[in-house]
C-alpha cells in the first residue's frame, strides 16, 4: 500500500525505528518490532545509516515489517554519498521486496565523506525515483527551518521545489512547541503545498539526548521543556514519565487542530510508544467524515 492513500481516512500515527549499531544484536531491533507491531500503526519507517554511513539493514528490516508483521513500512534513502547507479540499485532491491515507500532525503553532510555529485538536494533523489520506479515518495520538512537553508522563506521555496518534484506527503522534524509547527503549515499553504504533512514527535527521556537533538536540528526549546529536563534530570523514571507526558500533551492539542498525523520518533523504545499510542487512540481512530 502507498501510505499517502492512508491520509483520507484517519489521522495517520507512525513510528520510525533504527537499525541496530554494528556492536548490538539484531535481535533487539526484532523485539522492539514485534510490540510495536501491537500497537497497530498505520506504517513503520526504518532509518537508513543517519550520519551518511549507510546500512545494508534498513531494506531488509523494511521488507521484514511488510511481508512478517503485516504492517505497511518506508525504507529511508539518503542519497547524498550515492551515484545514480547506486540508486537504481537500491531502488530495484526494494521493488524486489515489495516495499511501495521511500522518505527520500539528502542526508546530513559528513565532514569525513566526500559527496559523491549526483544528488546534490532531496528533490534530485525525488525526481530520479518518479522517473525510474512507481514509488509513494515522502520528504522531509522543518517547521523551524532547516540548518542550512539561510531562512524560513528560502527553505519553504525549497520544499515546494521538492514537493513538485513529486513528493506525495511529508514528515517533519521533531519540534518541542507546537506553534512552530502551526506557523509552517500556515506558510505551505501560502506556498501552495497541498500534500499531507505528519508532525514529527520525540518523546525525550534523558538530558543529553535532547542536547544532542538541539546541536544536530537546531531547534527550539521552550522554557517550560527546560524546566522539566532541570527538574528530573537526575530521576531517569521521573524524566522518562515527564517526557511522555510532554509528547502526549503535545499529540493532544496537534490532532485537536487537525492535523493530517502524527510521526513517532521511538528510538526503538517499544515501552515509550505504547504508553503514548494507548494515550492517544482513542483521538487518532476516529474515522473521517467524508462528504
Ligand atoms: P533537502 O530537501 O535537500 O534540503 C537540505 C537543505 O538544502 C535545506 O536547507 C534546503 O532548504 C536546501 N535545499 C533543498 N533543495 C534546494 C534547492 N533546489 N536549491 C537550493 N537549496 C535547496 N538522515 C539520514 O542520514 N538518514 C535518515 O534515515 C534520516 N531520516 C530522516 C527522517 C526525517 C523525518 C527527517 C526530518 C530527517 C531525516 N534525516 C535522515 C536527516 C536529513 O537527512 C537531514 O536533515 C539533511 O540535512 C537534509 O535532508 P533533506 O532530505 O531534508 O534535504
Amino acid at each position: 500500500m502507498k501510505t499517502r492513500d492512508l491520509f483520507n481516512r484517519k489521522t495517520v500515527l507512525s513510528f520510525e525505528v533504527f537499525p541496530p549499531k554494528k556492536t548490538s544484536s539484531i535481535d533487539i531491533v526484532y523485539n522492539t518490532l514485534q510490540e510495536l507491531n501491537g500497537l497497530s500503526p498505520d506504517f513503520i519507517s526504518v532509518t537508513y545509516g543517519a550520519g551518511g554511513n549507510g546500512s545494508d539493514s534498513t531494506i531488509s528490516i523494511a521488507a521484514d515489517i511488510k511481508n512478517k508483521y503485516g504492517v505497511e513500512s518506508v525504507a529511508h534513502l539518503p542519497c547524498i554519498n550515492f551515484t545514480k547507479e547506486n540508486i537504481l540499485d537500491i531502488i530495484r532491491n526494494l521493488e524486489t521486496k515489495g516495499i511501495e515507500n521511500i522518505l527520500a532525503l539528502r542526508g546530513d553532510l559528513n565532514p569525513e565523506v566526500m559527496p559523491k555529485n549526483d544528488f546534490k538536494h532531496a528533490s534530485d533523489l525525488i525526481a530520479f525515483i518518479k522517473e525510474n520506479g512507481n514509488f509513494n515518495i515522502i520528504g522531509a520538512c522543518y517547521p523551524e527551518g532547516h540548518m542550512d537553508s539561510g531562512g524560513i522563506i528560502s527553505d519553504i521555496q525549497n520544499l515546494k521545489i521538492k514537493v513538485d518534484a513529486g513528493t506525495d506527503q511529508l514528515i517533519s522534524q521533531l519540534f518541542f512547541n507546537n506553534s512552530y509547527f502551526y506557523s509552517f503549515l500556515e506558510r505551505t499553504k501560502i506556498a501552495g503545498i497541498n500534500v499531507p504533512i505528519q508532525a514529527g514527535i520525540m518523546p525525550v527521556t534523558n538530558k543529553k539526548q535532547i542536547e544532542r537533538m538541539v546541536t544536530l536540528c537546531g531547534v527550539n526549546l521552550p522554557e517550560k521543556f527546560i524546566k522539566i529536563m532541570e527538574k528530573y534530570e537526575h530521576n531517569p523514571i521521573a524524566m522518562r514519565d515527564a517526557g511522555i507526558a510532554y509528547a502526549i500533551d503535545q499529540i493532544v492539542d496537534l490532532i485537536a487542530q487537525g492535523i493530517d498525523g502524527i510521526h513517532l520518533y521511538t528510538m526503538n523504545n517499544s515501552y515509550i510508544a505504547e504508553k503514548i499510542s494507548n494515550a492517544i487512540s482513542s483521538l487518532i481512530n476516529i474515522e473521517k467524515i467524508t462528504a
